[in-house]
């Protein structure tokens, strides 16, 4: 790419990561200059354990707020939204992935704003410009907007399954084969590489290896390095300009298995598991990826993940095709089944 290339980086402008802190989006809006009316997306159940405490708080300052409920992150919802974003001049979203994904698209489509409020730590979509949107032809992968703030609420991610935080722990252990990813992509195929957004979505990755203990023990200081890590990874792909540094071979394999078995896991659970046998590709320390998945109490293998073995196999051989203009260690013709069987046997995933 040209060096005279223009790189613009939208980001956030305020991250509040604390307890308590949902009661404070009121004065938020109006100290980042909002006035008018404000639509409020959440899920049914968010609603009730956070979207109401910032309808409050907004209410309280005067600002004029009404709520709808999202209950999947389908293209007619994101639709709905958008229709509904038309009359207001900001939208937050309270709740988890798929809250955060309708609002984050519909208000980018709407050309206003929005505030990410996530109910649980799960993926790093809570501070990404990107969305996961399911349309007729699957889960696929937009831009759309970096939040304007991110406000998470310790207290309010604590109550939520702790299954989620490992999740997400997968989703960041992820970046380690990413970024190996990225740079292969860079050496290969003349793509751009950002050293520091690949440096920061690293850097979580290893803060999240280094504290794993207390993060398995689900304390709140290790939900904590948890959401800041979610929020760094985030960071990165708006300093990037795509989900280069936090999405490689190891989220085409994540991808790969939500077709073959659908439903039967969480993303960052899928991305865990695809990062170990990923890692072992790129000759990364596979073994401590799959141990620090394990503190944390993550799925390392195909049972915990509740799939086949068949399942992995068939994902393996088949994630190359997933996002064919994705260059990863996979190449493009992905591997051989038998490839694929001795990869997942090697790494113990089967
Ligand atoms: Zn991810």
């Amino acid at each position: 790419m040209s060096s005279r290339r223009i790189h613009s980086m939208e980001l956030p402008r305020k991250v509040i990561v604390g307890s308590k802190v949902l009661e404070t989006v009121g004065k938020l809006c109006v100290e980042m200059g909002f006035k008018g009316r404000v639509l409020v997306l959440t899920g049914p159940h968010t609603y009730h354990v956070a979207g109401k405490t910032v309808l409050d708080s907004l209410a309280e300052q005067g600002l004029e707020a009404s709520h709808i409920l999202v209950e999947e992150a389908s293209t007619s919802s994101v639709e709905r939204a958008v229709e509904a974003l038309r009359r207001v001049n900001l939208a937050i979203g309270v709740g988890g992935g798929k809250v955060i994904d309708v609002a984050k698209l519909a208000s980018a489509k709407a050309g206003i704003p929005f505030i990410s409020c996530p109910t649980a730590a799960s993926h790093d979509g809570i501070a990404s410009p990107q969305a996961s949107i399911r349309n007729v032809e699957g889960l696929t992968s937009v831009r759309a907007q970096a939040p304007m703030a991110i406000v998470a609420d310790i207290d309010v991610i604590l109550k939520a399954p702790y299954r989620l935080t490992a999740s997400g722990c997968g989703d960041i252990l992820a970046k380690f084969t990413a970024v190996r990813d990225w740079w292969l992509a860079h050496q290969l195929r003349g793509e751009y590489y950002g050293d520091y957004a690949a440096n920061l979505a690293l850097m979580s990755a290893k803060l999240v290896a280094r504290n794993s203990a207390i993060i398995g023990e689900g304390s709140e200081e290790g939900l904590r390095t948890v959401v800041e890590a979610l929020i760094s990874c985030g960071v990165a792909m708006s300093i990037a300009g795509s989900s280069r540094p936090c999405s490689g071979s190891e989220h085409l394999f994540s991808h790969a298995l939500e077709r073959v078995a659908p439903g039967k896991a969480l993303h960052g659970e899928r991305c865990g598991v695809g990062a170990i046998m990923m890692a072992y590709l790129h000759k990364l320390r596979w073994r401590r990826i799959r141990e620090v998945l394990r503190r944390v109490g993550a799925p390392v293998t195909a049972a915990e993940l509740g799939v086949s073995a068949e399942d992995v196999v068939e994902a393996l051989t088949i994630a190359h095709q997933v996002r064919p203009e994705r260059y990863t260690i996979l190449g493009e013709k992905g591997l051989t089944r038998a490839s694929a069987e001795k990869l997942a046997r090697v790494t113990q995933v089967i």
